[in-house]
């Protein structure tokens, strides 16, 4: 990032395009963000002292998809600002609920983007964590990249997203699948994975499970699906040897380059360090960040216990 500027830069988003991460900053004032390619990407950087969190902004959803909107209020909770955090709980129960409430509830633009053909997935993470989740469109793995999933199947594809949810439902209020699983979970299953055969194969236990159950449901309003989905960094050899990055990154100074990206976790690099570390990027997202000349903080790594 080089920002010839008094102004501090802040990430603003991790987006992911084709399967490919890609980090999204904005220097504070400037009406335009910049999107860096996330893999081989070397940061330089300090949260800079003494200047307010910024709001990430929110995401407009239509008929064309999604669209963000930037936002320059400080921000109060972990990502945004009161108002940008209430406009996004609205819509974000609006989408869950649409199937419960009806088209004409949920305003226009939202029914808009809800019908369209989605698709029902189960996904499994290295841990072992399960879910089922839908996803807007007949093509792409975006969505699954995006949470970090391993392993994944297509189960069913339905008209619209709001038939696709009441899937959703019933597979968690019948066969007790989640719809969320927990970052420190995923973080945990990079450095102490299952066998990736074990991963598959818990998996096609579980979508047959739902595939059977899913026969009676879908009816008319959907078909089902038999995709298969693997993550495209199963044959990278950095994620098979991670350790934790030891510090804060939302405090001090840091470097260090991205190597490969699963969902919102970054394997990389130091110079010095023949480790290869494990970071969630998200912690970083409102803080002030500063380039210049100044020294970055050493690690204190754990002794070895050999
Ligand atoms: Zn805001």
């Amino acid at each position: 990032m080089n920002t010839d500027t008094d102004f501090p830069f802040y990430l603003t988003a991790i987006n992911w395009h084709a399967e490919e991460p890609f980090l999204q900053f904005r220097v504070q004032g400037q009406e335009s963000t910049q999107l860096m390619s996330a893999n081989e990407l070397e940061l330089r950087f300090r949260v800079a002292a003494g200047r307010d969190r910024q709001c990430i902004g929110t995401v407009d959803r239509s008929e064309d998809g999604s669209t963000s909107v930037q936002c320059d209020s400080p921000a109060v909770s972990a990502r945004q600002c009161e108002r940008c955090q209430t406009k996004d709980n609205i819509a974000a129960a609006n989408m869950h609920q649409a199937h419960r409430r009806g088209r004409d509830a949920i305003g226009k633009a939202m029914a808009a983007y809800l019908t369209h053909p989605h698709r029902l997935y189960v996904a499994i993470f290295r841990d072992g964590s399960t879910k089922v989740g839908t996803t807007r469109g007949l093509s792409g793995g975006n969505r699954l990249v995006e949470q970090g999933a391993w392993y994944a199947r297509y189960v069913a594809q339905a008209d619209d997203g709001f038939f696709v949810r009441e899937l959703e439902d019933s597979i968690t209020e019948k066969l007790g699948i989640r719809q969320a699983v927990d970052t420190r979970k995923k973080f945990a299953g990079h450095l102490q994975p299952l066998l990736d055969q074990e991963l598959e194969n818990r998996l096609t236990q579980l979508a047959n499970e739902i595939k059977k159950f899913l026969t009676e449901e879908v009816g008319a309003k959907g078909s089902l699906l038999d995709d298969r989905w693997s993550n495209p960094r199963i044959e990278d050899q950095i994620w098979a040897d991670l350790v934790s990055y030891p510090a804060v990154i939302n405090q001090g100074a840091h470097e260090f380059t991205i190597k490969s990206m699963v969902g919102r976790l970054a394997a990389c690099n130091r110079a010095g360090f023949i480790e290869n570390f494990l970071l969630d990027l998200q912690p970083l997202l409102t803080h002030p960040l500063e380039t210049g000349d100044f020294e970055i903080d050493d690690f204190i790594m754990q002794d070895s216990l050999f």
